[in-house]
């Protein structure tokens, strides 16, 4: 079986919710003026994303809506098996991969974008501020806003809006409101433009805008695409779909891969098999693959840190480069964030999880690989995956292994074709190590 399909009516219902099967205790937001628990975030956040933060119920229902329009715009997504990959690499690894790239925003992003603008509509907001980095979670909350019929102020970290301006045309297109961040817009992005005019912007800076925005206007909230509990939630639908697909081709695979940036499209992918490893019913390698030029679970600290550049979040525990670490401008902009899933860095902390970087040249070969074998332009952040798929049959070929590999490839690359354009041209330049 090349491509393992499930009908529309199987979507799942629920979503799952991890934080009662975590192996250690997740640390809880603190405040950093005196340590204790916060109550800040309210404010700027949705009442019932709030609620799916802290919740300890193991299956949250999906909105009928929601599920709904899962369907309508391709849920369940496809898996597909790279028998082309496979045989080019003379391996006796059998590799599958799980299709969020098919997803009209071109990645998993819309799986919580939809979501929160659902639960936005439903409270009356009539604003979602947020920001974005390559542009792949703007895309799909732009699309998720406009099909709710309210507005969406979009902050896009400099750099990639100057790199991808089609990604501005996507979100146009859906509706949304652009802003190179940092902006004019806001007292943050005003004060870091008259220290350097040319600042390249960081997610934190972004984070820090679109917040600010939302602190001044009630009827404006704010909405993040990854590294809290409730978005992690959202995106479990892959894996649900992922397992049942899975069981299909009767496969139990040895290793699992996904790329990590905030933790969204990794723990999507890969929660409901993590939870049969915490409850001991399979022994696979889960592996996160992360830039080489933002390495917060491979070189970060385990500590206390800021979610944003200025310091307007809570503090999270959670693996970190430090909130003012500013990532080279690297192609895979969706995955340069300082900081990592609280929940994320607990199962790196507890040793369920490995963690893996690699460099940006090494993800465009793989990807130029993967797209002339499997036909797929990959996104740069999708390619971290598909880069340690390759390493893993390559090892099998050595070992003789008959090894099952899966990962999620999480997007394609059609709006990331500067990239390529570089790689082949031999000019991506020295920004990441
Ligand atoms: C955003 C994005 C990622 C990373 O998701 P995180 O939640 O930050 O880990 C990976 N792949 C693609 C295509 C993305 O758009």
């Amino acid at each position: 079986m090349y491509k393992i399909e499930l009908p529309s009516d199987e979507t799942p219902k629920e979503w799952y919710n991890i934080n009662p099967d975590l192996p250690l205790e997740l640390p809880m937001p603190i405040d950093s003026e005196d340590g204790k628990q916060v109550e800040s975030l309210p404010i700027i956040f949705t009442q019932a994303v709030l609620e799916q933060e802290m919740s300890m119920e193991r299956y949250i229902k999906i909105p009928k809506e929601v599920r709904e329009i899962y369907q309508r715009i391709g849920r369940p997504t496809a898996l597909y098996r790279a028998k082309t990959l496979e045989e080019k690499l003379n391996t006796p690894a059998k590799i599958y991969f799980k299709r969020e790239d098919s997803s009209p925003v071109g990645s998993h992003k819309f799986n919580s974008a939809i979501a929160q603008a659902y639960y936005a509509k439903k409270e009356g907001v009539e604003r979602l501020t947020t920001e974005t980095g390559a542009g792949q979670w703007g895309s799909a909350l732009a699309l998720a806003c406009s099909m709710m019929g309210i507005e969406c102020d979009v902050y896009m970290v400099k750099v990639s809006y100057n790199q991808k301006p089609f990604r501005k045309t996507v979100m146009e297109t859906y509706k949304g409101n652009i802003y190179a961040s940092p902006s004019d817009n806001t007292e943050v992005g005003r004060k870091i433009l008259k220290e350097t005019p040319e600042h390249p912007g960081s997610l934190g800076i972004a984070i820090s805008e679109a917040i600010e925005v939302a602190l001044e206007d009630e009827k404006t909230k704010y909405s993040l695409g990854s590294v809290l509990n409730h978005v992690m939630l959202h995106q479990t639908v892959i894996g649900q779909e992922l397992k049942k697909q899975l069981e299909i081709a009767e496969e139990e695979p040895d290793t699992y891969i996904a790329c990590v940036g905030g933790g969204s499209n990794f723990a999507g992918s890969m929660y409901p098999t993590i939870k049969d490893k915490i409850d001991g019913k399979i022994d696979a390698d889960i592996i996160a693959v992360e830039p080489s030029s933002t390495p917060s679970l491979t070189q970060g600290k385990y500590e206390y840190d800021f979610g944003d550049t200025m310091g307007f979040t809570p503090m999270l525990k959670m693996f970190t480069l430090g909130h003012d670490f500013v990532a080279p401008s690297v192609h895979a902009g969706g995955l340069r964030y300082h900081g990592m899933s609280p929940q994320v860095s607990v199962l790196k902390q507890a040793g369920i999880i490995e963690a893996r970087s690699v460099h940006q040249e090494e993800i465009f070969k793989a990807a130029q690989l993967f797209a002339n074998t499997e036909a797929i332009i990959p996104a740069p952040e999708s390619s971290h995956a598909i880069k340690i798929a390759i390493d893993e049959a390559r090892k099998a070929k050595e070992t003789g292994e008959e090894k099952t590999i899966v990962f999620n490839l999480s997007g394609h690359g059609l709006l990331d074709l500067q990239g390529y354009a570089d790689y082949l041209s031999g000019n991506l330049g020295t920004g990441a190590k």
